[in-house]
């Protein structure tokens, strides 16, 4: 995908402007790449309609090259189109707030039950309740409690009641003695939507007026998730969608053809297994990541706002006269710091979101300090040349900085990783990208 539209994109660069023959070229590659990212037809043509419209009307801005511009319109319609702005959970005037799970067996309902309280906990202090409402098979209740273990949060549940209705009555009065503020409610799912399945989760509504019926949706699933959120909209009246399993799925095209055709806002993403792995959902961010740029365009955005152009300037030569040593390195993580964790940064540069060395990059800020210390207890001439950090001068900035030798060898090789890292990007991957800004 991502080739296909750079591939189309990188036929406009260069130009002084957009002629309607470039447009009409370029949709073409976007809709293909759209219908293979497994976005509805309906939403494509549409999506097209627009980008063309819009392009046509539009004058090349003076700081941006024709294809620059065009990201910039492609990606905006896609923002647009998925909701623009990250859209929070409805609030209950009164507590408890209650969140009903639905959607289709395996989907990752359970999980992001636990996922949410984790998140809740997390952001608000939050003390929530879990309902246990899917008792068709006893591994769902024992699923859910372990997940209460491990997050100290209560689970209501009832061993031999049959009616999940009145559980959930139940656990929501438990709720109110206990003055839980918040309530999740997991349900089961079946393979695909049946009556029998509606009317359960029907019933439940009924009972537990929830404040948020958040509908979970396995993103690899693409095009068929589509039918099924429009299914489970028209009988429960979904308040939100959770989009899980996009960190298997790198299209996207699910989350564009969800949002459209049920018009409720995807609240969440599930970005692994974990409790943690769970995101507000970024718009912005997906609609780049649909046209296979990484995050390219928070990162232009990041550093306009953060970089010194000058100081940018200045590495960029070095790297690419492969010059880039401790000076710059030490410049390179106060830049860092400033835009924030120097591995999500990474990440939003194409090509290097799969990257296992970003594995070694993560540093914090007391990283960061010991790394400094680390730098002012080398020479000049150890700073700028660091292939002549033997062993013995290794020694000596170890005792001079009071870090321990191991930590001096580990921060030098992951300077080294990071220079390598530099000279790829600024070799091979961002060719396709034209002058971007501080790159
Ligand atoms: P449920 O049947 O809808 O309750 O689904 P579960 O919560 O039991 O999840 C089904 C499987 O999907 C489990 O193996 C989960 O670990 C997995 N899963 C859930 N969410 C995610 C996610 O965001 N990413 C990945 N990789 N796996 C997930
Ligand atoms: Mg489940």
């Amino acid at each position: 995908l991502s080739e296909r539209i750079q591939k189309a994109l990188k036929n406009l660069t260069g130009k002084g402007k957009i002629s309607e023959d470039d447009i009409n070229k370029a949709s073409r590659e976007i809709r293909l790449a759209l219908l293979e990212a497994d976005v509805n037809f309906k939403v494509v043509k549409d999506f097209i309609k627009k980008i063309k419209k819009e392009s046509l009307g539009k004058e090349v801005q003076e700081s941006l090259n024709p294809g620059q511009q065009v990201i910039k319109i492609v990606n905006d319609e896609l923002t647009k189109m998925m909701g623009e702005t990250a859209v929070g959970l409805n609030k209950s005037k009164h507590i408890p707030t209650v969140i009903m799970m639905v959607g289709l067996q395996g989907t990752g309902k359970t999980t992001t039950v636990g996922k949410l309280a984790y998140h809740l906990q997390k952001k608000e202090n939050a003390r929530p309740l879990l309902i246990a409402g899917d008792i068709y098979r006893p591994a769902a209740v024992d699923q859910l409690k372990q997940i209460g273990d491990k997050l100290k949060v209560p689970v209501y549940s009832e061993a031999n009641e049959k009616d999940v209705a009145k559980i959930v009555k139940d656990g929501l009065a438990q709720a109110d003695k206990d003055k839980n503020d918040y309530v999740i409610i997991d349900t089961a799912g079946r393979l695909e939507i049946d009556e029998p399945l509606m009317e359960e989760l029907e019933r439940i509504k009924k009972v537990a007026q929830p404040d948020n019926i958040l509908l979970v949706v396995d993103a690899m699933t693409g095009q068929a998730a589509t039918d099924v959120a429009k299914g489970f909209d028209q009988r429960l009246d979904i308040t939100g969608i959770v989009l899980t399993k996009l960190d298997g799925d790198t299209r996207g095209g699910a989350a564009l053809s969800i949002r459209a055709v049920t018009g409720k806002p995807i609240i969440y993403t599930g970005e692994g297994e974990k409790l943690s792995d769970l995101e507000n959902f970024h718009p912005d961010r997906m609609a780049s990541r649909i046209l296979g740029m990484g995050d390219m365009l928070t990162l232009i955005e990041k550093a306009q706002q953060d970089y010194d152009a000058k100081k940018a300037a200045k590495v960029a030569e070095k790297m690419k006269e492969n010059t880039f040593d401790f000076n710059d390195f030490v410049d390179q993580l106060d830049q860092v710091q400033k835009m924030g964790p120097l591995d999500q940064i990474m990440k939003m540069i194409p090509g290097m979101s799969n990257n296992p060395q970003l594995k070694n990059v993560s540093i914090d800020k007391k990283q960061i300090a010991h790394v400094k210390a680390i730098v002012s207890s080398m020479t000049e001439q150890e700073r700028e040349d660091p292939d002549i950090l033997k062993p013995s001068r290794r020694r000596r900035i170890a005792a001079g900085s009071g870090r321990p030798v191991v930590e001096v060898n580990r921060m030098i090789k992951q300077f080294k990783q990071a220079r390598d890292m530099m000279n790829k990007v600024t070799k091979g991957n961002m060719k396709g990208m034209g002058n971007l800004p501080g790159m």
